[in-house]
């Protein structure tokens, strides 16, 4: 999917989304380990305890972002945990129509094109009613992947400025380490000595070039599933904006906005998951109020994309330093220079814990 996809083909696969919930997982080492309100691993532990399979993305020691297949509760920290990077599904699909057809319970999760290729392929390999009654999709509030290509590059960016003996290890987009929010972590050994690294989003040009919307692949800024209408049974994101919309709900630690879309779903909320959380409910428009990306694609200026090729050219060229250095280099304040230089649990005493 590099670049349009038709959105008619897809007319099919939606269903509008019938109402909200904000929620927060009880468990909460599973929610230090979830980006948002860890909506994810409450329906994946379902969908294990009954022996069933969970497909999502997880980041692999060698830095790629891969969808995998897991089938115990102690393998769930594989896939939590955002990566903004495409996501590689590889022989997913095939895997779970396997199963499927062994009447096992699924659960694949991923951005909503993945689950419209997913969708798209099992209509053709699976029988309707085997699907209907074996297979929950769980779809993501989605403003766009970039390419693996310019994720790997800037992990070998980060290794070589940091001098890391054997590269970047533990990276995380969405650590919890300074409470919900846009924080990455990672940690690196250089000379047998272990370096942890922590800082908000807007500090780190990846980062930063990723929420502000220049680095996603082109497709993403023409994308049909932007919108209302979902291709999953259920989709989750942030709950940006909870403090304003359901206040006193969010207590710092992460809230996710659910939106249970098909009766597939509902059902599977209902008799699963309700039980095992703190919820309230709410409404699609909150949700959608505060998240731009359910309404419409992401956009980028025509100087924007310009820079997103030079930096493609950049490191086609393997030059990372002119990637990572000058084009994407973020502007620091100062206050954002000092904190670079500061050890990250000094950073996290500093700054505060939650939002
Ligand atoms: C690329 C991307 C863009 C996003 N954009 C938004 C947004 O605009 N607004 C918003 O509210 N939320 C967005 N999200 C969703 C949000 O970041 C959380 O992933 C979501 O709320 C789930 O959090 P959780 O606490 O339930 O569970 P977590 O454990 O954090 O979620 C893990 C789930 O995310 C999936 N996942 C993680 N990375 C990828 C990936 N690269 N490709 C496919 N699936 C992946 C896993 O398969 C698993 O299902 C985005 C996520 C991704 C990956
Ligand atoms: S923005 Fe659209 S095309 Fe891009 S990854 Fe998300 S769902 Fe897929």
């Amino acid at each position: 999917m590099q670049d349009e996809l038709p959105s008619n083909s897809f007319d099919m696969l939606f269903a509008k989304a019938r109402y909200a919930v904000a929620l927060q997982d009880s468990d909460s080492k599973s929610l230090e380990l979830s980006a948002s309100g860890g909506a994810f691993a409450l329906f994946a532990r379902s969908v294990l305890r009954v022996g069933g399979a969970v497909f999502g993305a997880s980041l692999l020691d060698n830095g790629t972002v891969r969808h995998i297949c897991i089938k115990r509760i102690d393998d769930l920290y594989k896939l939590q945990g955002s990566k903004y990077v495409k996501s590689n599904v590889a022989d997913t699909y095939e895997e779970c129509a396997h199963l499927l057809c062994k009447n096992t319970v699924v659960l694949y999760s991923g951005t909503p094109c993945q689950i419209a290729g997913l969708r798209k392929y099992l209509e053709k390999s699976v029988p309707k009613e085997v699907v209907a009654n074996n297979l929950l999709c769980v779809d993501l509030i989605c403003h766009g992947t970039p390419k693996q290509e310019i994720f790997s590059a800037y992990l070998e960016w980060l290794a070589t400025k940091n001098k890391a003996d054997d590269g970047i290890h533990g990276y995380a987009f969405r650590s919890k380490k300074m409470g919900w929010g846009l924080n990455y972590y990672y940690y690196f050994y250089r000379r047998g000595r272990k370096h942890e690294v922590l800082g908000p989003a807007r500090d780190d040009p990846y980062f930063a070039a990723f929420t502000k919307g220049v680095i996603y692949r082109r497709c993403c800024y023409k994308c049909p599933f932007a919108r209302l209408e979902r291709v999953g049974d259920i989709t989750i994101g942030d709950y940006w904006g909870i403090d304003s919309v359901h206040p006193g709900f969010s207590d710092g630690r992460g809230v996710s906005a659910v939106l249970i879309n098909t009766s597939n779903g509902e059902r599977f909320f209902n008799e699963c998951c309700a039980d095992e959380c703190k919820w309230i409910k709410s409404t699609v428009e909150s949700v959608a109020a505060n998240n731009s990306n359910l309404v419409k694609p992401a956009s980028r200026s025509d100087d924007d994309e310009r820079l997103a090729d030079e930096v493609e050219r950049a490191i086609s060229a393997g030059d990372h330093k002119l990637a990572f250095e000058k084009l994407l280099a973020p502007k620091l304040s100062l206050m954002a220079r000092i904190r670079r230089k500061l050890p990250w649990k000094l950073v996290r005493m500093v700054y505060g814990h939650g939002r």
